[in-house]
């Protein structure tokens, strides 16, 4: 909902501006591109090398709307997934918080693909090793690059690299990026994908090769349709799966909880996690919005008007109120596609 389509320059604001050099270029920039062109200047004033040859207006856009300041995620938001945490705190945070440790033969990886079902915590994970790391976090939906920016993805992908080469250290998160780095036939390929696919990896390759402390993070609910190179470049491959039960009763709980209206008794707590066996956390979260309504709704169904009620006059929420819940929130992830899951996992995956 935040995109901001690119808008055409009139010739004025685009290419090799900096806030210093940019001579009568800067009367044309908007004040906010100035201001955010201000922003990643060095002590000395001037634009790092890496931004000079960039639009100030892709810069802006990557600043504003792709970086996040302060991801505001931790690890104890999110159930379960122990493995995961594990796996990525050693692999990923540890090395970002000490770099003279990891040299040599404890240099990390700098890719990291998570793949599952949707609405499992992948974006959650992302932003988490962000606020763990102290990193900036930046997140980019891959399909957005290939259907918003049409021929201009290429640009994009050199403005979120060289920005995020000035903010390290940094993770940049490429939600579905199955559609960036797929394995389609080169013939069948559009032209302008292929060249953004290239330009992503030259990127990638860049930063692997330097000492940069910059991390990749894929994100896939597809990881079949992965090519040998995206494989290749995404060195740990975990499956982020379904939350187990123990998980499910902790979504319950925390959300129920931040509200003041958790009163589920163990019992009844352990036959709403049997009855949501399938759900994605996404779903746990949908369905317990669902069941809070219960209360209020059985309370206007009383006759109580809205604006007459009081929250004392609410009952708690209760196994019921999921059972009811439970026929309008589905999962949302077939056994199916779960099973395509754990077969990539066992080929490609890192397992435990
Ligand atoms: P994905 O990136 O895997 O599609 P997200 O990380 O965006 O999924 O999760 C979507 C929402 O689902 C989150 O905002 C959160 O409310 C809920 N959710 C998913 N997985 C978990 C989890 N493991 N713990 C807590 N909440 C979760």
């Amino acid at each position: 909902s935040n995109f901001v389509p690119p808008i055409r320059s009139n010739g004025s604001n685009t290419g090799h501006t900096t806030s210093r050099n940019s001579g009568k270029n800067d009367d044309n920039l908007e004040d906010s591109t100035k201001r955010c062109m201000e922003l990643l200047c060095g002590p000395d004033g001037e634009l790092p090398e890496k931004l000079r040859n960039l639009e100030p207006r892709l810069i802006e856009h990557v600043s504003n709307e792709i970086m996040d300041r302060d991801p505001n995620v931790r690890w104890d938001d999110i159930a379960g997934l122990n493995h995961a945490k594990k796996c990525v705190t050693e692999m990923v945070i540890w090395p970002l918080l000490r770099p003279d440790i990891f040299r040599g033969c404890r240099s990390p990886g700098r890719g990291l693909l998570l793949f599952g079902p949707p609405g499992t915590g992948k974006t959650m994970i992302g932003k988490a090793i962000a606020g763990e790391a102290k990193a900036t976090f930046f997140y980019i939906s891959a399909s957005s690059l290939t259907s918003k920016w049409i021929g201009e993805g290429e640009k994009l992908v050199r403005a979120l690299f060289g920005v995020a080469c000035c903010r390290q250290p940094a993770v940049i998160f490429v939600d579905e990026i199955d559609s960036l780095l797929s394995q389609r036939k080169s013939e069948g390929e559009h032209e302008s994908s292929r060249r953004l696919k290239t330009q992503f990896l030259i990127e990638m390759e860049g930063f692997d090769s330097g000492n940069e402390q910059i991390l990749l993070i894929g994100a896939t609910n597809r990881p079949q349709e992965l090519d040998e190179a995206a494989r290749r470049r995404l060195t740990k491959r975990l499956y982020i799966p379904l939350p187990s039960s123990e998980a499910r009763a902790w979504i319950i709980r925390n959300i129920l909880e931040k509200d003041g209206l958790f009163m589920l008794s163990k019992e009844d707590s352990e036959s709403i996690c049997k009855l949501t066996q399938g759900y994605s956390g996404s779903d746990m979260h949908n369905l317990v919005k669902d069941a809070s309504m219960g209360p209020l709704r059985e309370a206007l169904g009383q006759g109580i008007e809205i604006t007459k009620l009081k929250k004392e006059d609410m009952r708690s929420v209760t196994l019921q109120d999921f059972e009811n819940a439970l026929h309008e929130v589905r999962p949302s992830v077939s056994s199916n596609e779960l099973h395509t899951y754990e077969e990539w996992n066992k080929q490609f995956g890192s397992l435990a």
